[in-house]
């Protein structure tokens, strides 16, 4: 729908965009599924994966200028609550999520706190500057602890996935071993670094993956990025004595854990990842990107103009999963 361009208040940015990308939290959204009617209230613009130029600048902003590239932190957070005065304000406890709580980025303007506002030192990402918000959920998750001669098991190979298997292999793991069930998404996964890619279906699929990882003792580190109950119990019984447990996929509904077995006898780390950390991922996300260790471009599998959303929802929505991560152009 045609709205007017949002007004800024003091401690806002007006930021004219470039790109939007949608994230697979945008499709219970669309659908209006999954319980999302009970949180958003309408009117919404929705979308929270943004970056732009910056047009407009609150009268209590500063260090933005106009033409000034930015990429957007979606988790507002309050600056003033307990984990926030203590560096976890990926953790604030009155955070609100831009394109769910407050207006977001579906949309040709956005205005946004400047505090989120992450200013790019290189122009030359503008079409990758959406997909900082996402990359950098990989960044916290494969990059929580280091990874260096790691063997590392990547479970589900949707954008996250994707993206983990570039940092981690980018970042000196020893080896990357990715399991998903999509051909499309398995093809990508090996071009951004995954040394093996196996099916959920294969039969003895945990010996496989001890064979790859050389250890009979299971990987060091998986990265959990399907949310899938049974990826999560592969992840665990493929995790040696230890390890590290990265949870970050969202399951449906609640899940059953062998907290004994699995966790307690095993002496394994589990890190619950959300979002980013506000702002050290987002150091290592623009490093990663300006190097070129990392390139994310192969995950970016379709363009859409905005006006063509329907198309690019529906192919997110469909079974087959013929796409990794979606660009929308206001
Ligand atoms: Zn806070």
């Amino acid at each position: 729908m045609d709205m007017d361009i949002p007004a800024i208040t003091k401690d806002e940015l007006l930021i004219k965009l470039y790109r939007a990308s949608i994230c697979g939290s945008d499709v219970p959204i669309y659908n209006w599924t999954g319980g999302i009617s009970a949180r958003v209230k309408l009117p919404m613009v929705f979308g929270h994966e943004l970056c732009g130029e910056v047009v407009e600048m609150g009268l209590r902003t500063h260090g933005f200028s106009k033409g000034d590239f930015v990429s957007v932190e979606s988790h507002v957070f309050c600056g003033l609550c307990y984990q926030c005065r203590n560096d976890q304000r990926h953790v604030c406890g009155n955070v609100r999520i831009l394109g769910i709580d407050c207006p977001g980025g579906f949309a040709e303007y956005a205005a946004i706190p400047a505090r989120c506002a992450w200013k790019h030192s290189d122009k030359t990402l503008k079409d990758l500057g959406s997909i900082l918000e996402p990359f950098g959920n990989a960044v916290y998750s494969v990059l929580v602890e280091d990874v260096v001669s790691k063997s590392v098991l990547i479970t589900g190979c949707g954008p996250q996935g994707l993206f983990s298997a570039g940092i981690a292999s980018a970042c000196g793991a020893k080896t990357v071993i990715a399991v998903e069930g999509s051909s499309y998404r398995k093809k990508i996964a090996l071009k951004m670094g995954a040394d093996v890619v196996l099916d959920p279906s294969e039969p003895n699929i945990l010996g496989r993956i001890r064979k790859a990882a050389k250890s009979p003792d299971g990987v060091d580190i998986v990265i959990e990025m399907s949310g899938n109950a049974n990826a999560i119990e592969l992840g665990f019984k493929a995790i040696r004595n230890g390890g590290r447990f990265t949870a970050f996929g969202i399951p449906g509904k609640k899940i059953e854990l062998d907290y004994a077995n699995d966790i307690i006898f095993k002496g394994i780390r589990v890190y619950g990842i959300v979002g980013r950390e506000i702002f050290r991922s987002w150091y290592k996300t623009e490093s990663l990107l300006k190097s070129r260790a990392v390139d994310p471009r192969p995950v970016i599998t379709h363009t859409f103009p905005l006006k063509d959303h329907k198309k690019a929802f529906e192919l997110m929505s469909s079974k087959e999963k013929k796409c990794g991560k979606i660009v929308l152009v206001p």
